[in-house]
């Protein structure tokens, strides 16, 4: 992290969500001198912390959409980059499960829909085959869609891995400041922020939740951010034997619907709700809303009434009044809007950040490749179905810290921990160090390890 200091970047990236440090890990690739700034004091505390962590196909965006487009390109591309930074995904698939006469008359026109999207391998799952590969799912179910490649994904160390690609090839990540404020003075942009004046020449507004502020100082008007509250449900690890593949509901035309999915840390994730909220802050959790859901899953896997739920939370949906991503880049201000960005963008990051990167270049900014890009970041690997640390003989005989077990619950050893604390994009507090090791995130909830994990972290001390 670096102090903002007086001299003038190329560009000046407004949020350091997953939209955000994907679109400056891609313009990290070209000469430019670029900052990342956010509000936060870390990376990736938005929408981005707080969603359903499903790596989409796209099958059933609106075809035609920008959306459709990003979302089909971003989530190939963030398959192979998964593969090669060892971001954990798990290729679980999906089942599309109609419960009445009616959503089972809908099923072909889905299908339909994820062929006009260009994806054409979902394919019609009778009862019987259904009930044969969920037999926990609860009685009354008429039919499937599959959808072989909607995968699980960590959402937590996906914008962790652009952001340490990124400052590893030269990016300045500037936390804790908050912009307020525009003005231009002799071709060059000065932002005020609680950290002090960021200068820069062009600047790409990926604000998220804050992205209409940010775009009215630029002279934008065309859209209102509308927060959509998602709450959802995390069950303990003893739930995941009751499903294998993500349980998709029929949509209907406001939401994608509660959907049941296991996490790559081994639970078993049931949401969200879509609830329109006038404050872009309030990721509150409500009686109703959980109820509403308890009462849902229940109806599709009977199973969970009887499993213990180890954490609940909300997350804002980036809504605005228009259905598609709100994407331009105004050339003569120099500015890109990268907004609107509503329940897809984990999935969509790294195709909105190749087209935005593309847009800037076509509106004037010089992309020259850099001479020799640096390799990608390998990143702790930190799911539930490969090689965790402490199962690893030889790099626990190597450094018996791997070894050294803090936090019982989720297996996190205090190696994970001291190494997250030395990264280059280190944790601001506690909840940034369980989102880069799991400590404190097992059924315990820190009950056991938060001492022991709050002491290492007060040894090395806040950033
Ligand atoms: C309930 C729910 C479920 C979802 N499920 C999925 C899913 O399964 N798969 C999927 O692909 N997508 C999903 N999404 C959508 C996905 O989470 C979002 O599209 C994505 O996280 C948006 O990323 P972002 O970078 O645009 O926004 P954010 O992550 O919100 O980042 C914006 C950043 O801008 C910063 N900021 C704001 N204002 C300012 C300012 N004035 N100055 C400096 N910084 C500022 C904020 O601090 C924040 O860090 C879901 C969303 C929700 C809410």
């Amino acid at each position: 992290m670096t102090d903002p200091g007086s001299s003038v970047s190329d560009v000046i990236i407004v949020g350091a969500g997953v939209v955000g440090t994907a679109i400056a890990r891609t313009l990290a690739g070209y000469r430019l001198d670029c900052v990342l700034v956010d509000a936060a004091l870390d990376v990736g505390t938005g929408t981005s912390k707080a969603n359903t962590a499903i790596l989409h196909t796209g099958f059933d965006a609106k075809p035609g959409t920008l959306e459709s487009r990003l979302l089909a390109r971003g989530s190939a591309l963030l398959r192979s980059y998964a593969d090669a930074t060892g971001i954990p995904v798990e290729y679980t698939g999906a089942l599309l499960v109609a419960w009445t006469p009616e959503q089972f008359a809908a099923l072909p026109g889905l299908a339909e829909n994820a062929r006009r999207n260009g994806y054409l391998a979902v394919r019609p799952v009778g009862a019987g085959e259904l009930y044969a590969r969920e037999p926990a799912l609860g009685p009354g179910a008429v039919g499937a869609l599959e959808i072989p490649d909607e995968a699980i994904i960590c959402p937590w160390t996906t914008p962790l891995a652009f952001a340490t690609e990124a400052v590893g090839a030269g990016v300045r990540l500037v936390l804790g400041a908050g912009v307020t404020g525009v003005s231009e003075v002799d071709g060059v942009y000065e932002l005020a922020s609680a950290r002090g004046v960021l200068r820069g020449r062009w600047v790409v507004n990926a604000a998220g939740l804050g992205s209409d502020v940010i775009d009215r100082m630029f002279g934008g008007d065309g859209f209102t951010i509308r927060p959509r509250r998602g709450e959802l449900i995390v069950f303990d690890k003893l739930a995941r034997s009751l499903l294998r593949s993500i349980l998709l509901p029929v949509p209907t035309a406001r939401s994608k619907g509660v959907l049941l999915a296991p996490t790559v840390y081994g639970n078993v994730l049931l949401g969200p709700t879509a609830e329109d909220v006038p404050d872009p802050s309030d990721t509150a959790t409500t009686a109703a809303g959980l109820e509403s859901l308890m009462a849902a899953g229940r109806r599709i896997l009977p199973g969970l009434g009887e499993e213990e739920v180890t954490a609940t939370y909300a997350g804002l949906r980036a809504a605005t009044e228009h259905s598609d991503y709100q994407i331009r880049v105004d050339a003569p201000r120099r500015y890109a809007c990268v907004a609107g960005i509503r329940s897809t963008g984990l999935s969509a990051s790294l195709g909105i950040a190749e087209h935005v990167v593309g847009l800037l270049g076509e509106a004037g900014l010089p992309l020259r490749p850099v001479a020799s890009a640096l390799p990608l970041p390998r990143m702790p690997y930190i799911g539930e179905a490969g090689r965790r640390p402490y199962q690893d003989a030889s790099l626990v005989a190597g450094d018996g810290a791997y070894g050294q077990i803090v936090c019982h619950c989720e297996r996190v050893s205090l190696g994970e921990v001291r190494d997250a604390l030395a990264s280059p994009v280190p944790p601001a507090d506690l909840g940034g160090l369980r989102r880069r090791t799991r400590a404190m995130n097992g059924r315990c909830q820190g009950f056991f390890c938060a001492a022991t994990v709050s002491r290492l972290f007060s040894e090395v001390g806040l950033p």
